[in-house]
């Protein structure tokens, strides 16, 4: 069972997603706040997301995993009195259509990811035409990374609402025909990301390296110098060398982050491999926590149920301090929209009339948000 903690404000930010996302040009540039997770490759981002989820669909475990940015919304649908609990995912690219089978949703990430070539081989029954611009734009060959993100909602009564974004994993040395400074092009990308200062940073290390060095935390650091939006993960605390134990680590004691750390543990790929289910793994881990002798007497800092909480009062708080900012911009864009239409006249009715319904949209939410800042409202409707 999960409480939605941020369920008066994040809401909204979600919808606004939603909402600037397929519009292009100046609407699009407004900046909202979300959750980036990074570290090298095969420290557990994806499982770690996927957990938060408590769904499988990311593609995992393999050394070519996450090509692309991911950005992944969590949106709350609040169950109803004969609601059957259905949760379903929604790709940016496939408007309106619904994935209740969330092994489908991994098939339509690799599908974009890896291309055409893959298609053929794998999912002859994907219906190929539809992918066939966007995979060859981007994916292309079997080259390295893109840039383009890849969006994905997810529609639940258990999850939280919250928008994060899986990012290619830091990888030291080009595999296959990646490029030479495949290194440096990820690096980039990451940093284009967790630079932006309404970022979340989830910098993920595994307990099993020497966290002292990670990738993950010395690019958060790059980011985030005083360590205000940092959260620090350590994965893997269950295949530590015998003996050891990540204490210092959660309690700050090594890499100090103002936010403080959590400690998980997610399915090993021999989990994966066996298809143990994600609520077996959230048992399994609640018991490695309870049982073990030292991080049972951490239990703030240890667990998936921790880090979502964690996040999402992070998040809320975050999204207070910059709603002011927000709603003035979106009066300002909403005044040049105005004046642009008075402009046009009859000329161009069909961009006007695309411009009125999102001038619409927008004041609707102007409002809503004017209701939030003046603490007039609670509640904004999602529908
Ligand atoms: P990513 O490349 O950072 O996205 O890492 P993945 O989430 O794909 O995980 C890489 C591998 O590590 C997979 O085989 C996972 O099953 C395994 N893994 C991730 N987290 C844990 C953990 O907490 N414990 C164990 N034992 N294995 C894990
Ligand atoms: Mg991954």
């Amino acid at each position: 069972a999960s409480t939605t903690i941020g369920s008066s404000v994040i809401p909204i930010i979600n919808r606004l997603q939603d909402i600037f996302s397929p519009v292009d040009g100046e609407l699009s540039k407004i900046s909202l706040p979300q959750v980036a997770v990074v570290g090298s490759q095969s420290s557990g981002k994806s499982s770690v997301l996927e957990a938060l989820v408590g769904r499988d669909f990311l593609p995992r475990g393999c050394d070519i995993c996450t090509r692309r940015p991911l950005a992944l919304m969590l949106v709350n649908r609040p169950r109803n009195p004969g609601d059957d609990g259905r949760e379903w995912a929604e790709f940016r690219h496939l408007p309106g259509k619904r994935f209740f089978d969330f092994t489908k949703v991994r098939q339509e990430i690799m599908v974009i990811v890896f291309g055409m070539l893959f298609i053929c081989l794998t999912i002859p029954q994907y219906h190929i035409v539809k992918y066939h611009a966007e995979t060859n734009k981007e994916a292309g060959s079997n080259r390295g990374v893109s840039e383009k993100q890849i969006g994905l909602k997810i529609s639940s009564p258990n999850v939280l609402n919250m928008t994060l974004v899986d990012l290619p994993g830091i990888t030291k040395v080009p595999v296959g025909d990646q490029p030479t400074d495949i290194e440096a092009r990820i690096r980039k990308m990451i940093m284009a990301y967790i630079r932006q200062e309404n970022c979340i940073i989830l910098a993920v290390s595994p307990a099993n390296s020497d966290l002292a060095t990670s990738d993950a935390l010395q690019m958060a650091r790059e980011a985030d110098p005083t360590g205000s939006r940092t959260i620090g993960v350590i994965t893997k605390l269950d295949i530590m060398d015998r003996g050891t134990n990540a204490c210092n680590f959660l309690l700050g004691k090594v890499v100090p982050l103002r936010l403080g750390y959590v400690g998980v543990v997610n399915r090993s790929q021999e989990d994966i491999n066996k298809n143990r289910s994600m609520q077996d793994a959230l048992a399994y881990e609640k018991n490695f926590f309870r049982d073990h002798p030292v991080y049972n007497g951490l239990s703030d800092r240890c667990g998936i149920p921790q880090l979502a909480k964690k996040l999402n009062q992070i998040l809320e708080q975050h999204i207070r301090m910059v709603l002011p900012g927000l709603k003035s911009e979106l009066h300002s864009r909403l005044n040049a929209v105005a004046k642009e239409l008075q402009k046009y006249g009859d000329v161009m009715e069909s961009k006007a009339e695309k411009e009125t319904m999102l001038l619409n949209i927008l004041t609707k939410y102007c409002e809503a948000f004017s209701a939030m800042v003046d603490g007039r409202s609670q509640e904004i409707s999602t529908k």
